[in-house]
């Protein structure tokens, strides 16, 4: 295969288009701005949203398989698409049909006997049978970046934000008193072989990731619920790329799935100078149907921590990027952004040396995070 095309055009297709130029593969990416970061790697552009079914079909023309970063397409219209023209989409559409929808998401994994937040439609301003506050409320759709998501401790609150979003279909779930959040990254490629990376700790703020770090403490046994987890879910699915899934862990010991993202995620990134293949790399391949590369750590661990906006600007912030770049190991990924409060503008990871191992390996990582913060962070 010589040419992938890439539905979104933003961070995730720029390190795409990164590690699929090592692998001798173009990349034809549809996006909708000609300043979006991937631009500038891509081999051509098919200029339009991501739901835009028609410019899809122009892209299928210009490539020999589609895959996404950004899953809020339109899956009737691709649907059509891929049998009018004989289009190859990796994963399959079929993959990302239960997905897209917190709530089918939610039913497909429970019907997996995958273990599950309690969870229901919200059909009115109130609590549900059998919900007790606080509870989690979550847009049904296209909800990112904790964008959509609401934990809401009483019943004023619930009935304001139902009142205030009359046209938005909501779940509701119940809260996770979780002790940590961890995160599988997995793939899974045309003849069936699932991998899957370390387990990773994230931890969100406000819904929102901030940091991500390498375990070096888990237990086995959940170490093996987590990957058994991604296996089955990724099998039953008949996936094809990679996936991140997002899990709960709580004090006594219990996993449940929070979510699974069907594309290269956040928690991921570190898998770039941390791992011996990233997850770009290994979604070229599923793609491509290339051999998976390694997925073990070449260093002792590393963290990861994104640069999120604090304020509506257009400064590239070169001060504070030359500042991150000079800690020991680190390495600043830009992603080229107009500030604004909130959004990913880039994320530095930091690797830690196997010299280091000796040392008590989170500690030394939660102080590197809190140096980069220091430094971003007014
Ligand atoms: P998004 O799709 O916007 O990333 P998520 O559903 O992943 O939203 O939720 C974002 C964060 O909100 C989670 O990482 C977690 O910290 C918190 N969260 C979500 N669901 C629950 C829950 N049921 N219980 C407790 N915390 C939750």
């Amino acid at each position: 295969m010589k040419r992938i095309g890439v539905i979104g055009g933003g961070q995730l297709a720029w390190m795409m288009a990164s590690a699929a130029q090592e692998l001798g593969i173009e990349l034809v990416i549809q996006t909708p701005h000609d300043t979006d970061v991937a631009v500038s790697l891509a081999t051509e552009i098919v200029l339009a949203d991501v739901d835009d079914v028609a410019a899809t079909a122009i892209l299928a023309t210009k490539c020999d398989a589609i895959t996404f970063e950004n899953e809020f397409v339109d899956l009737e219209g691709l649907d059509k698409l891929a049998i009018a023209q004989n289009v190859s989409f990796l994963p399959p559409l079929t993959a990302l049909a239960p997905l897209l929808d917190k709530y089918t998401q939610r039913c497909y994994l429970r019907d997996l006997g995958l273990p599950v937040p309690q969870f229901a439609v919200l059909e009115q301003p109130e609590l549900p049978p059998g919900f007790e506050f606080p509870v989690v409320i979550k847009a049904r759709r296209n909800g990112y970046d904790g964008q959509g998501t609401f934990i809401v401790k009483d019943a004023s609150v619930l009935a304001a934000l139902y009142h205030r979003y009359p046209d938005t279909p909501f779940l509701i779930e119940e809260f996770v008193k979780f002790d940590r959040e961890l995160a599988v990254i997995a793939a899974r490629g045309v003849n069936g072989e699932v991998i899957t990376y370390p387990i990773l700790e994230t931890q969100q703020e406000d819904q929102v990731c901030r940091r991500v770090f390498t375990l070096d403490d888990l237990p086995t046994e959940i170490v093996a619920t987590c990957n058994s987890i991604a296996s089955k879910l990724l099998t039953s699915l008949g996936a094809v790329g990679v996936f991140g899934i997002e899990l709960f862990l709580t004090a006594d010991g219990k996993v449940s799935v929070n979510e699974i993202a069907p594309r290269t995620h956040n928690s991921g990134h570190l898998t770039i100078e941390a791992c011996a293949t990233s997850q770009f790399s290994q979604l070229i391949r599923a793609v491509a149907g290339l051999p998976f590369g390694s997925t073990a750590l070449t260093c002792g661990g590393a963290v990861m921590v994104n640069l999120l906006g604090y304020e509506d600007t257009h400064s590239d912030y070169p001060d504070k990027r030359q500042q991150l770049a000079a800690i020991p190991n680190a390495h600043v990924h830009w992603y080229a952004k107009e500030s604004r409060i909130g959004r990913k503008l880039g994320h530095v990871t930091i690797v830690v040396g196997r010299d280091d191992e000796h040392q008590d390996y989170l500690s030394q990582a939660q102080s590197l995070a809190r140096q980069v913060e220091t430094i971003w962070y007014p």
